[in-house]
């Protein structure tokens, strides 16, 4: 090679139509959509794989309503979502084991009769749990306990899944390649990207920022104004657990309180608590400086499983005997709105100036449905 020759990409600005920077499940369900309506598209992520941050490090629920009693649309749209979820991505979905609800005596928001009433409203199967599956409930401290019909999605597989589809829709996919610049061009807009080989430019109709807890990172690149966001720092933790909760899984409503089901990539389960699994937060204000790192290494992890399983061992004696194996680190995103209701509705927010720049960001991995809707008006207005 003579010392004139470019690194690969270095120098030609590419064209294509649709940038998608993130390759979360987000970012490749939107290559994937805008390749139907047919956008040539190019997926960019950071990460050498697909899925590889909050799309791998969360509880795997496929949520079906029943954990939002306090958003009634939310839980709404999650049990209509549930069923297509669950069809489409059969390969993906682990039903291996039974989920209960449970609801405390104390400190919970809702009643075991109101929990009853909200789901039979939602649509969501709930019945009494049997006598012998209520007796491992301590009943000084666990008022009802309900079978549910809840399921978990093994994320590694969805990562597959996700893999085959990009390959087949044909979505330019580079993975290891960071997005480190966004300016206004001639006719849209233009993206710089960066990986280990060198840098280039996208010249791009539009830019989807699929990035979660770094959607403002990418917004300041082109000095945009940033979203209002909350972020935490979230602990879920992996156990082992006793072999008769192994094909179970529990989450005790409504309030500070645990959870444990199965996390089907790594064969454990996750533990989490509402008082403990948040190690920290902070927020991003619009016009405010971005001041915390959005990686969750850039932190001390001191796991709070001893103080998660003891908790939750109050109510279901048997969890004492959980093992802790590894805990999955992650800084958790929400809309600051859904803070005290627990809603998980979409983001989906356009530039004020640069239209073409959408952020997107899913609460939950099966809203990526509503998404299409809004895919559709958006290329509809811009024909
Ligand atoms: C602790 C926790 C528990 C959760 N539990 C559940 C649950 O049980 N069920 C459920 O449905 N949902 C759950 N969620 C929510 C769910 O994980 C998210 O809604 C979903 O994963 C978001 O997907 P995403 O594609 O938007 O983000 P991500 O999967 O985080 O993808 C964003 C991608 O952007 C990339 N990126 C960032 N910056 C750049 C850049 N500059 N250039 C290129 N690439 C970049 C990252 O590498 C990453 O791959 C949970 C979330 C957390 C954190």
């Amino acid at each position: 090679m003579t010392l004139s020759s470019p690194a690969p990409h270095q120098q030609a600005v590419e064209t294509t139509d649709a940038v998608v920077v993130g390759a979360g499940m987000y970012g490749c369900y939107i290559a994937c959509l805008l390749r139907e309506h047919g956008l040539r598209v190019v997926l960019l992520d950071r990460a050498d794989k697909l899925l590889t941050r909050a799309s791998y490090a969360n509880q795997a629920r496929v949520h079906n309503g029943y954990h939002y009693p306090r958003s009634v649309l939310t839980a709404l749209r999650s049990h209509v979502n549930f069923a297509r979820f669950v069809s489409e991505f059969r390969p993906c979905i682990d039903d291996s084991f039974q989920m209960y609800y449970a609801i405390a005596r104390q400190h919970s928001k809702v009643t075991a009769r109101q929990f009853e009433r909200f789901c039979l409203a939602v649509g969501a199967p709930l019945s009494p749990a049997p006598a012998s599956v209520t007796a491992r409930f301590d009943p000084a401290m666990t008022e009802a306990v309900f079978a549910a019909e809840e399921f978990a999605f093994d994320a590694r597989k969805l990562a597959d899944e996700m893999r085959g589809r990009l390959e087949h829709h044909a979505v330019d996919t580079r993975l290891g390649h960071a997005l480190t610049g966004l300016a206004q061009a001639d006719r849209g807009l233009e993206a710089t990207w960066q990986s280990a080989q060198g840098q280039g430019r996208l010249a791009t109709r539009f830019v989807f920022n699929c990035t979660y807890s770094n959607l403002n990172r990418v917004l300041e690149l082109g000095q945009r104004r940033s979203i209002p966001l909350k972020h935490e720092l979230t602990e879920m933790a992996l156990v082992a657990v006793p072999p008769a909760m192994k094909a179970v899984g529990v989450t005790m409503m409504c309030g500070p309180f645990f959870s444990i089901m199965p996390f089907p990539s790594r064969g454990l389960h996750t533990l989490s608590h509402v008082r403990y699994t948040p190690h920290g937060s902070w927020r991003d204000e619009p016009g405010a400086p971005l001041t915390h790192r959005h990686d969750p290494d850039a932190f001390a992890q001191t796991s709070r499983f001893p103080h998660m399983v003891r908790d939750a061992a109050r109510y279901m004696p048997e969890l004492a005997a959980c093992q802790h194996v590894d805990s999955l680190w992650e800084i958790k995103t929400v809309l600051p709105q859904n803070e005290t209701d627990d809603g998980r509705p979409i983001l989906w927010k356009r530039d004020a100036e640069w239209r073409q720049l959408v952020s997107v960001m899913g609460g939950k991995i099966d809203n990526v449905y509503d998404l299409e809707a809004e895919i559709a008006t958006l290329l509809a207005e811009d024909l």
